[in-house]
């Protein structure tokens, strides 16, 4: 059983937000696109306190019952069935899903039989990152949809650096073409050998 976990695909880390991260929308079609083919759709929020230790390293954002801390409007939400809040204590930051303070997401996910989750949303190099290294950690095979995810790259490089980092973890990066030729269990450079092999076969 397979689910897609959307990250932090808030107002504030899309343009115009408090916490914007570059192209950050352009995750939501991307997303809106692929969310048929899991059988269980999750999403988290960064759900922080006016007043958080959080605010000491990154601009206010994504603050509770705001409108920045909404999903983005364009956002397909029919399909989540469990939303998870993390930041919320005034003490932690809250990047990885799985210190979500309402679910225990671990026991969440494997109450329904997942053991294949695919990560999506903002930002790469930070609650992506966390995320994604947390699920490989607690013994999920775990893909990161590498066009429905965008980098806040403080420093240049940031975001590819953490893909690589979250590959070496054991993370498959995929795209959305190849979970949607349902070949997710690929990896990208396999992905693209079967395609050769598939235009051969079609040329013959
Ligand atoms: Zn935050």
């Amino acid at each position: 059983m397979r689910a897609l976990l959307i990250v932090d695909v808030q107002n504030d880390f899309c343009p115009g937000g408090a916490l914007a991260v570059p192209e950050g929308d352009k995750v939501v079609h991307v997303i809106n696109r692929i969310l048929d083919w899991f059988d269980l759709v999750v999403a988290s929020k960064d759900w922080h306190p006016r007043d958080s230790v959080h605010f000491s390293k990154w601009p206010p954002h994504c603050v509770q019952e705001t409108h920045g801390a909404e999903f983005h409007p364009e956002l397909d939400t029919s399909k989540v069935v469990q939303v998870v809040v993390k930041g919320t204590g005034n003490r932690d930051d809250g990047y990885s899903a799985y210190e979500a303070t309402n679910v225990d997401l671990e026991e969440y996910l494997k109450s329904k039989g997942i053991d294949e989750l695919f990560v999506v949303g903002l930002a790469t190099d930070y609650c992506v990152r966390a995320s994604a290294l947390d699920a490989v950690r607690r013994g999920f095979r775990t893909s990161v949809v590498i066009d429905a995810v965008a980098a806040v790259d403080i420093l240049p490089g940031d975001g590819d650096a953490a893909l690589k980092e979250m590959e070496q973890a054991g993370v498959r990066l995929v795209t959305s073409d190849g979970i949607l030729c349902r070949v997710p269990e690929k990896g990208l450079q396999s992905q693209a050998r079967n395609l050769k092999d598939e235009d051969r076969n079609k040329s013959q």
